[in-house]
């Protein structure tokens, strides 16, 4: 199986980066061939803008879908959109691996799906969810936080992880047609004992390597490109 990881942590020698490294060799034991997106590391710019594209559809006005859509069909994205957005397409199973910022994805990572996840590439108009382009793939979200597993409960100001995971599982993933694993979560990961991260590392390894081991059946939709509304580009 292809699979690709977007990892958004910048320092290697962090809790993140060990994860990283746990995941790639029992992946790369299991047979899998594992790419990684090192989103700090291969210095991803995470704004969006006209240096997106290599030449513009509309020079007065930028409206960002529709140049999205335009580069899809002109294959005029700029070379680190095309590079990320060619690994993707490569990939079988997805994994975002990040620390919880702020309730959310570190902002890189925001700006990766926000600049790579293109209308025309990753979704087009009345082909979401059931219909995504990317039915038939997998993905998995791998979080670590600060918060005990305790304040990621109705009762706390958190609340549950499944809603603080809400925007890159159901409007992200499940948008494309993934289907989105269980998320693994390394709650607490700077306040657990040296022997809880261990098992955590241990934990991490064998859903991955169990995830990776079921069949993904990828039921391609035809050219998504053919499917890119010719007209601007009105709203998701
Ligand atoms: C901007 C910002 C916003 C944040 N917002 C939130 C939030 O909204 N909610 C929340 O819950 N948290 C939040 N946090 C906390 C954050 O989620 C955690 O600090 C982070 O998830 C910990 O992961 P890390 O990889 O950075 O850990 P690190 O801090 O790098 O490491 C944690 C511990 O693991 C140890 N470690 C490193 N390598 C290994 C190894 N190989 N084996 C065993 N132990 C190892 C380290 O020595 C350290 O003791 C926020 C932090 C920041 C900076």
């Amino acid at each position: 199986m292809r699979v690709l990881m977007v990892y958004a942590h910048p320092e290697p020698k962090s809790f993140n980066g060990a994860m990283r490294e746990r995941a790639v060799a029992a992946l790369t034991r299991a047979g899998h061939a594992i790419e990684v997106s090192d989103l700090y590391a291969e210095k991803f710019d995470p704004v969006a803008g006209r240096h997106d594209f290599e030449s513009a559809a509309d020079e007065d006005r930028f409206h960002y879908q529709s140049e999205q859509a335009a580069a899809a069909r002109n294959d005029t994205f700029a070379p680190d959109l095309k590079r990320e957005q060619d690994r993707l397409r490569r990939a079988d199973f997805v994994i975002f691996q990040f620390p919880l910022w702020h309730g959310g994805v570190p902002a890189i990572l925001k700006g990766w799906m926000d600049r790579v996840l293109a209308c025309g590439i990753s979704y087009v108009d009345g082909r979401r969810y059931d219909t995504g382009l990317f039915r038939g793939r997998r993905a998995l979200v791998a979080v670590t936080t600060g918060g005990t597993p305790q304040r990621f409960s109705e009762s706390y100001p958190y609340g549950p992880i499944e809603r603080v995971l809400w925007q890159p599982q159901r409007m992200t993933l499940e948008y494309m047609g993934f289907e989105v694993e269980q998320p693994f979560i390394a709650y607490a990961a700077p306040r657990v004992s040296d022997a809880e991260r261990a098992a955590y590392l241990d934990a991490y390894e064998t859903r991955l390597v169990e995830a990776t081991a079921k069949p993904v059946e990828f039921k391609p939709i035809g050219d998504p490109l053919a499917l890119v509304a010719e007209k601007a580009w009105s709203g998701r």
